[in-house]
């Protein structure tokens, strides 16, 4: 077994959560192995939907502002509206006040590989973390290569290796499976779906097919999305994996049909696990945190994860440096970070969510529609990041640096 000398941090995974982790920690100074199993530009199934509050990270953390996402290549579309459906039936239509972007995970993911590089990172690719030894501080790669550091971050996805590698204690398994969602989703090339899209379902695309639309409800406690892209259009379903069992490949294809997409129903869609509420509230063990989708880190209404990628990627960082550097306790210092920051916010949008999805099951519709149209502004600003889940008010705690 090869060793590899001691680093400050080993970063599992190198999606948006591990490589906003290892480019902060790299620009603090500290010595970083980035491990990423697959090489780069790779795909992950994904809407690539970037709201506001993800933009005004990459700017804030990052100094990347909108135009340099466009000089970088990274902002392929924006959406100036959107539709919002309760199943078949148009409940709002309207424009917003600041776009939402659409990205390609292929280039945003190799963009942030590559600027953590540049931060003093090394990226290994093609080295797939197969045993971690917490108490250790080792990361063991399929090939036999051994790190160790003085820090563990698990940015290692949904099917994180460093998760299912920590103590019970940590992870309470039930919640993390009563809350964990399925996806299935598909990529239909822009050309062919201009040319076959029709108007035979209830809910009719716009002309240019660059609306971003979603249905409530497409499945049970989830909804179906059609997002606008340069190149293709995303048609995709998800909901709670407990309630949804079988049968979401039938549901993704009466949405197509509903959306006038029907003639793509016998494409096979790719499948995904997405957190929709199960955050794990102490992702800490001794030297190891989890970030990202890893500790469960999603928006549990929409299911919105880069956001949560990147901004527990950060606390975790933060928490990181001060260990490192002051000898601050890891765990209690990124757990502390979380609950004051970050998981206020996931539980009021959990409040959200059972509110909708309850209400729903009760097939109470038109209440709903009526709630949902008297807070539009306020559900669009929350996701967009201007305001708080917590009672609608303006609330700085998401946004506001660390360092
Ligand atoms: C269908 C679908 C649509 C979505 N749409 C949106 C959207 O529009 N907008 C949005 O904000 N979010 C969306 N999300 C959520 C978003 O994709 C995730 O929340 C986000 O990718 C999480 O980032 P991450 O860095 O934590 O994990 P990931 O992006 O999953 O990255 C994990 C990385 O770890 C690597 N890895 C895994 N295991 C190992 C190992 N053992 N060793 C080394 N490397 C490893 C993987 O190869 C990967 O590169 C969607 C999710 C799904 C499933």
């Amino acid at each position: 077994m090869k060793g590899r000398p001691e680093y400050d941090a080993v970063v599992v995974g190198g999606g948006p959560a591990g490589s906003t982790a290892a480019c902060l920690l790299g620009e603090s100074g500290h010595s970083v192995a980035l491990l990423e199993r697959r090489a780069y530009p790779r795909n992950k199934v994904c809407g690539g939907c970037l709201s506001q509050k993800t933009v005004r990270f990459l700017d804030r953390a990052f100094s990347l502002p909108v135009a340099a996402l466009r000089r970088e290549g990274l902002l392929d579309f924006a959406g100036t509206g959107y539709a919002l459906y309760i199943g078949s039936r148009r409940i709002l239509a309207e424009d917003l006040d600041e776009p939402v972007y659409f990205t390609g995970r292929e280039r945003y993911d190799a963009f942030l590989a590559k600027m953590a590089a540049r931060a003093g990172a090394e990226v290994h690719t093609g080295a797939e973390a197969a045993e971690i030894d917490h108490a250790r501080r080792t990361v063991t790669t399929s090939d036999g290569d051994r790190y160790s550091a003085r820090v563990i971050i698990g940015a290692d996805g949904v099917h994180s290796r460093v998760r299912r590698t920590l103590p019970q204690s940590v992870v309470d398994r039930k919640r993390w499976h009563n809350n964990l969602g399925w996806t299935l989703e598909l990529v239909i090339p822009r050309r062919e779906a201009e040319a076959l899209v029709n108007q035979d379902g209830p809910i009719r695309l716009d002309n240019g097919l660059a609306t971003p639309h979603l249905a409530l409800g497409a499945c049970r406690w989830g909804y179906g999305w059609v997002f606008p892209n340069r190149e293709a259009i995303i048609v995709g379903i998800g909901g709670l994996l407990s309630v949804n069992r079988n049968g979401l490949r039938r549901e993704l294809e009466a949405f197509l049909k509903s959306v006038g997409l029907s003639a793509f129903a016998d494409r096979k869609p790719a499948g995904y696990l997405l957190p929709l509420g199960n955050c794990i509230p102490s992702p800490a063990h001794g030297e190891t945190v989890l970030v990202g989708d890893a500790g469960g880190f999603t928006g549990p209404l929409l299911g919105e994860g880069i956001f949560y990628a990147h901004r527990t990627a950060e606390l975790a960082a933060h928490a990181a440096d001060r260990h490192l550097t002051a000898g601050a306790p890891l765990a209690a210092t990124y757990t502390a970070l979380l609950r004051r920051r970050l998981i206020p916010e996931l539980r009021a949008e959990t409040a959200l969510r059972n509110f909708v999805y309850r209400c729903l099951d009760a097939r109470m519709h038109a209440p709903l529609a009526a709630f949902m149209r008297a807070t539009n502004t306020l559900v669009i600003d929350a996701v967009q990041g201007t305001r708080s889940f917590r009672g609608f008010f303006r609330d700085d705690d998401l946004h506001s640096g660390v360092w």
